[in-house]
């Protein structure tokens, strides 16, 4: 029998039955209800076309990285799909963002929140940890993330949920595994819901630590080159 090992070459409709059979395998390994994994469908640089035919397969979260690119794509597809911005929170956007996207995952600046907070729809939100503490990437440091998330507490239409990370470059998704874990700590700690986490080469592993979303791209629509 065929055993798809690297599935990206496939179809789309055959790439997320793929993804959804390891979704369920790696949520039964650790006893979890593969339901309560939400898939985030990263369509970044992929085309309405490409949206259309994962949305026709069941699909309807959706994530998005920039403004100008996701809006005409919002325009033009359904209206019960959900909106994921998980790219970089300029701050004289986040109102305009935080209108048409019904979650943000990347909170890291109060400034962010208090833009955001102006917008008159309700918006869903997570506060991005720069887990690893990396010099030079987004995210609040595992440090300053109490006195952060108790000013982001209140703040208008802007409901917190939970954390996010994109997490460090390593060599191989098991050494994920502590990042992911430390995400999951810190969320309990902080008694957030939500734990966006897991990307094309490691949401197996984030779902076992956790994850409530995955936000999975090139495993669904092929390489963005
Ligand atoms: C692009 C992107 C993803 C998807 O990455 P893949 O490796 O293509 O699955 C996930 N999260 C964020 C924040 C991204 O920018």
């Amino acid at each position: 029998m065929l055993r798809l090992v690297y599935p990206y070459t496939m179809s789309i409709s055959g790439n997320l039955r793929a993804i959804h059979h390891r979704i369920e395998a790696a949520s039964t390994a650790v006893k979890r209800d593969p339901a309560t994994v939400t898939l985030i469908a990263v369509s970044k640089m992929h085309t309405v076309d490409e949206i259309r035919e994962a949305y026709d397969c069941g699909q309807r979260h959706f994530g998005e990285s920039r403004l100008q690119e996701a809006q005409p794509k919002i325009q033009q597809l359904p209206k019960d799909i959900v909106w994921h911005y998980i790219g970089t929170l300029q701050t004289n956007k986040a109102k305009k963002i935080a209108s048409l996207f019904q979650v943000i995952h990347t909170f890291c600046k109060a400034s962010q929140i208090e833009e955001a907070s102006k917008s008159d729809t309700p918006v869903d939100a997570l506060i991005e940890v720069n887990i690893a503490n990396e010099p030079q990437k987004a995210g609040i440091s595992t440090i300053e993330l109490d006195e952060f998330h108790q000013k982001a507490l209140n703040s208008g239409q802007v409901h917190f949920r939970g954390l996010m990370t994109i997490g460090p470059v390593v060599p191989n998704a098991e050494a994920m595994r502590p990042y992911f874990r430390e995400l999951r700590e810190l969320r309990e700690k902080l008694r957030l819901e939500w734990l966006s986490m897991g990307m094309s080469g490691d949401f197996e592993v984030a779902i076992q630590e956790g994850a409530s979303h995955i936000r999975v791209g090139t495993a669904i629509f092929g390489s963005r080159l």
